[in-house]
């Protein structure tokens, strides 16, 4: 059975004439005559930029991969018996009093609400474009937004200063609408990549801007590659290659200016160079993040193979680092190529499974282990309960990339109708937000005037934030554990054998063997 489809897929547009071959995803009869709708036949005109996700700047992308093992394959253990955390009283013992906070930080001083943060919300145009309410959306929630790579570099109104940056406005709105409605938990993190180190974007944000957590950055569950955005004027891609940036195809060569006014090509890709990890600079780069002033400093790495997963979890433990966030194969991205996303990297649950076995190894030799973040195809509460169970007790936060994003931009959109709605009746926009959002209602009593400043994709990402904390408070009731640092791995079960081999976890006949024999004798 293929595990992939290629040559058609929803994520560049592409489909079949008729039904594909399992393998190549060709038609089983591909017709000469046909117009070619299928990836390989839009790729005949359009090539090389159907290697990416469709349309750039407004859609988010998940790999339609399925990978032997998932999430689904593990269900969570309910027990009748007892309560861990609260005093097994059934009048005390109730769901809404299951503690979902967590810390991270190796002092245990980023506090959050809620044991979720954003992916990196970058240098896309999507990202951009929702920035303002996911970072509103994420303070009045009480969890992390994180501010991708390249913000700095992309700024068209960025000042620079012996090629280092001396002043971005866009950086300065992103930090900005965080920090109006920042209310004590959660955080914003910066994040850097070989392109930001370059152009002094550490020193700038946290001795101007004031950020306090700040994310080196090895890569991500999407791509092996660095960052990418697409360029859609000549100007703007001349602009970004004279700033250091790979630009493709080279917009001084006349043959793509020609291409470009034509028609043949109808945008350039900026892309960022690739990550060198090397273990005495990555210690000294966090050193000197810290003595910059940086408060906590953190690691996010991508799926890449099981050596590089040990590199980043023995050098975070040496480093002391306070955050280690590790991406797998099957999430998301505002921009990746679409092969690579499905075709690359260690799924998320494998990922997991041998990060849990690494850190057990240095755990046993007395090492910090810092806690750890799991990103990588997650959405909703059962995930979230499964993969901190799965990497327990090592997991303490769920990074979900595009879900936030998702409930963002639904949020922004019914608002925006009946913010133009009640414009055109002459009605309260305020009123049309309690009545379109269920959390409306209880946002006014808790923001009173300043509630009609909240953006109303913020308003969306704070109601699915708060659905998934009831949904998780009654998953862990049903487990009869009362905080997230109770959860542990005996909550899953394994229901295939493929999981069960992946996990170390019990496959679901062979569970509970020891107790049942107490119990029957
Ligand atoms: S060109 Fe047409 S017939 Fe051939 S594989 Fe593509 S969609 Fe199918």
């Amino acid at each position: 059975m293929s595990l992939s489809k290629p040559n058609r897929s929803a994520a560049t547009l592409t489909t079949t004439r008729v039904e594909a071959a399992p393998i190549s995803g060709i038609c089983v009869t591909c017709l000469d005559g046909c117009e070619g709708p299928c990836e390989i036949g839009r790729s005949a005109l359009k090539g090389r930029e159907m290697i990416y996700p469709q349309p750039f700047g407004k859609i988010t992308a998940g790999s339609d991969k399925e990978y032997p093992a998932d999430f689904s394959h593990f269900s969570i253990q309910g027990t009748c018996v007892g309560a861990v955390g609260v005093e097994a009283d059934p009048d005390v013992a109730t769901f809404p009093a299951v503690d979902c906070a967590t810390e991270l930080g190796a002092d245990g001083g980023i506090k959050l609400d809620f044991p979720v943060f954003t992916g990196a919300v970058g240098s896309t145009d999507i990202a951009r474009i929702n920035w303002e309410d996911m970072a509103v959306g994420a303070a009045i929630s009480g969890v992390i937004i994180i501010a991708g790579e390249n913000i700095c570099g992309m700024d068209p109104q960025a000042e620079f200063s012996n090629g280092k940056i001396s002043k971005s406005p866009e950086m300065e709105r992103r930090v900005n609408a965080f920090k109006q409605w920042h209310d004590g938990k959660g955080g914003i993190i910066v994040q850097a990549n070989v392109e930001d180190t370059k152009l002094g974007v550490p020193e700038y944000v946290i001795e101007k801007l004031g950020v306090e957590i700040f994310e080196l950055k090895w890569g991500q569950g999407a791509k092996d590659i660095g960052g990418e955005v697409k360029l859609r004027s000549i100007e703007r891609a001349l602009q970004l290659k004279e700033r250091g940036y790979i630009v493709l195809p080279d917009p001084t060569n006349p043959a793509a200016q020609q291409a470009f006014k034509l028609g043949g090509i109808s945008e350039f890709e900026r892309h960022s160079r690739l990550g060198m990890v090397d273990e005495e600079a990555f210690y000294k780069e966090a050193e000197r993040l810290r003595s910059l002033g940086a408060k906590y400093v953190t690691l996010k790495t991508g799926a890449y193979r099981a050596a590089d997963l040990a590199r980043a979890i023995k050098y975070s433990s040496e480093a002391k680092i306070d955050l280690l966030t590790i991406d797998g194969a099957g999430g998301g991205t505002g921009m990746s190529p679409w092969r690579m996303m499905c075709e690359w990297g260690i799924p998320t649950v494998q990922l997991e499974c041998l990060t849990y076995q690494m850190c057990e190894r240095l755990k046993a030799k007395g090492a910090y282990i810092p806690p750890i973040a799991i990103a990588g195809g997650l959405s909703l509460e059962d995930h979230l309960f499964k993969a901190i169970a799965l990497g327990a007790p090592y997991v303490k936060a769920i990074c979900l990339g595009r879900a936030l994003m998702t409930a963002t931009m639904v949020g922004k959109t019914h608002g925006k109708l009946m913010a133009e709605k009640m414009e055109l009746e002459g009605e309260d926009v305020e009123e049309g937000y309690q009545r379109l959002f269920a959390v409306g209602a209880e946002l006014k009593e808790r923001f009173g005037s300043d509630f009609a400043k909240l953006p109303p994709g913020a308003i969306g990402m704070y109601s699915y934030i708060d659905r998934m904390h009831q949904g998780l408070q009654q998953l862990m009731a049903g487990a009869r554990k009362f905080a997230l640092q109770h959860i542990d791995r005996n909550d899953l079960v394994a229901l295939t054998r493929e999981a069960a081999d992946v996990s170390g976890i019990p496959y679901v006949m062979e569970q509970d063997l020891e107790e049942i024999d107490k119990i029957l004798g």
